[in-house]
């Protein structure tokens, strides 16, 4: 499977990416319910420097942007206090 598609002569983005409702190709799931990355121990750059809102201890607003988009609370602090449990969905 392609993953990436030209954005212009420099740059590629993750194929679904760069569209008005943008979806990853490599996103499975149902967003707010249970999603996950396919390739996470591979995902890009971009990707890892996304920090979601409290899990370094601040809140990140394109998170709390990002969720509201799909209808979903922003994160509370709490939701990394068991470092073995993800994030609830909504
Ligand atoms: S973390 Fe994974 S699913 Fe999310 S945008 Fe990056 S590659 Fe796609």
């Amino acid at each position: 499977m392609e993953y990436t598609e030209k954005l212009d002569s420099w740059r590629r983005v993750m194929r679904g990416t760069n569209q008005r409702n943008p979806r990853c190709v490599a996103l499975q799931g149902t967003v707010g319910i249970s999603v996950w990355c396919t390739i996470h121990p591979r995902r890009s750059s971009v990707c890892r420097e996304f920090v979601a809102s409290w899990q370094d201890g601040q809140r990140n607003p394109r998170c709390d942007q990002a969720r509201q988009v799909h209808d979903m609370e922003p994160l509370a602090p709490d939701a990394w206090d068991d470092p073995h449990d993800l994030p609830r969905a909504a």
